[in-house]
């Protein structure tokens, strides 16, 4: 970056610790990946100059001869891809998005239902601290404390009891495959609208590896940094019904000017989305969480549901005695990046739970297979029994770089 070292070294200096930081480290935080470079070249580009308010052929500016084109390849990218009617490609990221189908729904006070926090759902979904949990009525539904899966059963009694004008089936922490046959069963009997935030999975959907909501949600939700491997950003896909309600809600309801150099970054993606390699990505995803899974499970870990069937799995840590947040520090020391997370009906604090989540996207977009999962378990189970002692990190640290120096991340400089 010739011209960001003269202009301003300080954040070069900063960027470039930060690119050798992802291309050293074996990132396992469930919601982050490597974009292409063809992807970064697109956010990086002259269109982050234009402003264009309002959707393609009716904008409020002119000078719109190649941003309508541009949003308009986005709009029939997502739309093939996922099989939607309709797609709006401009909310600023998956909280955004989610807020518009808010607005678009439900008056404020009314009741809504998500999954809650503590149980793998996210902030947007109605958590009490989210403007979505004291705007609207907030309903919150579990998981099973024997199974660790969706209780669909107290999913339909709270719908019957409070009738939700908005139910909402995803997650950032869940390791199974959502059921959204049975969510749109039950928000039809309720009358709600039933949405499915799909942030986490995109790529599993677009690449065949996890059943896709379209056939049965009114409107899905995502962002397009997670599996699916794009710009920080959102996407809303409804039906034909919905789409005008979406629209107005994106703008002028939520927001001002689309970000013109991210659009184009998602149509890139979208387009690297539709190609037979991503299937096997998406694929190699689910067979490398998989495979991590069942190596921990090989050396005594208890894992949430017992396994996982995406590309996440969580990992409780109570019987090893160690908290998370000293799991995912110590981690972090010996190369291996994750996040500590709550575990359903966890006894501890948020902000120092019972377990780790560890996810497979970006791992996968380097290379890894199978057998660098029962390894990166072996590294784990190493820093797990002796969290603070120095000398394992450090041998972790130099074994993870002899393995990330040979899988270098798509999309960093080499
Ligand atoms: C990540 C995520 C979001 C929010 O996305 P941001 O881009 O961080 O605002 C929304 N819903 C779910 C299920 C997510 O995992």
């Amino acid at each position: 970056m010739p011209t960001l070292s003269e202009t301003d070294p300080q954040i070069a200096d900063l960027i470039e610790q930060e690119e050798a930081r992802q291309a050293e480290k074996i990132r396992l935080i469930a919601s982050e990946n490597y974009v292409s470079h063809a992807v970064r070249e697109a956010t990086g580009s002259v269109l982050t100059n234009k402003y264009s308010e309002g959707y393609p052929r009716k904008r409020y500016y002119e000078g719109q001869q190649i941003i309508d084109q541009v949003e308009e390849l986005a709009i029939a990218r997502a739309k093939a891809l996922f099989g939607a009617d309709h797609a709006n490609v401009q909310p600023y990221s998956g909280s955004p998005a989610n807020l518009a189908v808010y607005l678009a729904f439900a008056k404020p006070g009314e009741p809504i239902m998500g999954m809650g926090l503590p149980h793998g759902g996210h902030l947007t979904h109605g958590h009490g601290v989210s403007i979505t949990g004291t705007f609207w009525k907030s309903v919150q539904y579990s998981v099973r404390r024997d199974t660790h899966l969706i209780d669909y059963d107290e999913v339909r009694s709270l719908a019957r009891e409070h009738r939700p004008r908005i139910i909402w089936a995803g997650a950032t922490a869940y390791p199974r495959i959502i059921d959204f046959a049975a969510f749109a069963e039950i928000a039809r009997e309720v009358g709600a609208v039933f949405c499915a935030d799909i942030a986490h999975i995109a790529g599993l959907i677009a690449g065949g590896a996890h059943p896709s909501p379209i056939p049965h949600a009114d409107v899905v939700t995502t962002t397009t940094h997670k599996t699916l491997r794009g710009p920080r950003g959102g996407m809303i896909l409804c039906r034909e019904a919905h789409a005008k309600a979406i629209d107005r809600a994106v703008f002028p309801g939520l927001q001002g000017g689309p970000h013109d150099h991210t659009t184009a970054a998602i149509a890139v993606a979208l387009a690297e989305a539709a190609r037979p390699e991503f299937k096997v990505y998406a694929q190699q995803i689910v067979k490398n969480a998989r495979a991590l899974a069942e190596a921990l499970v090989a050396k005594g870990y208890r894992l949430v549901s017992g396994g996982t069937d995406n590309h996440l799995l969580l990992v409780d840590l109570t019987q090893q005695g160690v908290p998370g947040r000293a799991a995912s520090q110590a981690l972090d020391r010996a190369g291996i990046v994750c996040n500590c997370n709550s575990v359903p009906y966890d006894p501890r604090k948020p902000f120092d739970p019972s377990g780790i989540r560890l996810g497979t996207p970006a791992v996968t977009s380097r290379g890894l297979t199978e057998p660098h999962m029962a390894k990166i378990a072996d590294w784990i189970d190493r820093v797990i029994r002796a969290p603070a002692d120095a000398e394992v990190g450090s041998r972790v640290l130099s074994e993870v770089r002899e393995l990330t120096r040979s899988f270098p991340a798509p999309g960093l400089p080499s």
